[in-house]
């Protein structure tokens, strides 16, 4: 080893990276500082109103149940091929591709509706979870269409408002594996993901929101925290290749009354598992209404010295898998969080519909956004 080597060539941490889009990260946090953001709402239940075919959802490049534009290596269709044998129905993430014009419609009726900050439709791209549908190849594709298709009604807001900026917040969900739990009770070592699957999926899907002009990347419906720090630590990969980075949200979900995430922690433990991220902004939604979410708000509205947002469902699901409160229930429950100074950003999760969005962001109008505080760091 020479003497003049360091020790550690250590590569610049993604905190010391330049922004990607730094007039856009000074209008957020000019923002920020002013009010309470609004989130958009559910994209699922207002796909759900369009009532769309199998044939619809494959559009002309999907029309044979498979991906015309791609082949697998050394593979011809033909007879005993199996790639036709995945339904798109339900895959509302390929929507992107093939009705580009009815998830426009979507982002223009939140956007319309007061949400100053709009979601990506990826939640499921990722190659991981689109292999339910044989499409994995797709996952960076799907990320840069979800994310040009959302900038782009961004921008045809802001050219109608041009005093009021619209951010896209490109959605990384949480896969439909876990990786620190079984799915099997009986066999409670197996896993059916690792960490650098985990990694190497995330990596694409951010690369492809980042393309396709996302402003912030959010990490959200955390059930599993080592998905989440799967996706922590691809992001900053991929800042670290691009030389430049976006805000990042992360927020998780509560699924069980014992006021948990599936991986079992309380809001508490979520914050400090994943803090060393430096994130925009900390905060849950899913799974559980606006009423039951909120003393895991308030805890993380007392410990995180960062932003808090929440984006609760509907309230709980009911016999039908339908959502029951409406704007104005929504919208009371959390003009009462606001009032409590707990809020930085809110929106609305499955079942909520754009009047929520509208009634929420009336109800919470003129209110103080959430003093972040300046903690003493703990030696
Ligand atoms: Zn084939
Ligand atoms: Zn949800």
């Amino acid at each position: 080893m020479t003497g003049s080597l360091p020790m550690h060539a250590s590569a610049p941490t993604p905190i010391s990276l330049p922004w990607r889009h730094p007039d856009r990260v000074a209008q957020l946090h000019a923002a920020l500082a002013q009010r309470i953001l609004i989130l958009d709402g559910a994209m699922g239940t207002m796909i759900q109103r369009y009532v769309l075919s199998e044939a619809d959802y494959r559009g002309d490049r999907f029309a044979e149940g498979f991906d015309r534009l791609h082949l697998a290596e050394a593979h011809t269709h033909g007879d005993g091929c199996t790639c036709a044998s995945h339904d798109q129905r339900g895959n509302n993430d390929l929507l992107n591709l093939t009705q580009p014009g009815l998830i426009t419609d979507i982002h223009r009726q939140y956007l319309q509706a007061g949400a100053d900050l709009i979601e990506t439709n990826t939640f499921n791209s990722t190659a991981i979870a689109l292999a339910d549908y044989g499409l994995s190849h797709l996952a960076r594709e799907l990320n840069q269409a979800g994310a040009r298709l959302a900038r782009a009604a961004c921008a045809a807001a802001e050219a109608e408002d041009p005093a009021r900026p619209r951010f896209v917040v490109g959605v990384l969900g949480p896969t439909n594996r876990t990786a620190s739990l079984s799915p099997d009770v009986n066999r409670p070592g197996l896993r059916t993901i690792t960490f650098d699957e985990l990694v190497a999926a995330y990596r694409e899907s951010a690369l492809g929101l980042i393309e396709g002009g996302a402003d912030i990347l959010m990490i959200e419906t955390v059930f599993d925290t080592l998905n989440a720090k799967a996706a922590v630590f691809a992001i900053d990969d991929v800042f670290q290749t691009l030389g430049a980075r976006l805000p990042v949200m992360i927020s998780g979900t509560i699924t069980d009354a014992s006021g948990r995430t599936l991986s079992g922690q309380t809001a508490e433990a979520f914050w400090y598992s994943l803090r060393h991220a430096q994130p925009l902004a900390i905060g849950l939604n899913c799974a559980l209404g606006a009423r039951d979410l909120r003393p895991h708000i308030d805890v993380l509205a007392q410990i995180a010295e960062t932003h808090v947002s929440t984006h609760p469902n509907a309230g709980l699901p009911n016999a039908f898998g339908g959502y029951d409160e409406t704007p104005d229930d929504m919208a009371t429950v959390l003009r009462e969080f606001a009032e409590s100074g707990l809020l930085n950003l809110v929106g609305g999760c499955c079942g909520t519909t754009p009047a929520h969005i509208d009634a929420i962001a009336r109800a919470v109008h003129g209110l103080p956004p959430r003093h972040v505080p300046q903690l003493e760091p703990l030696t």
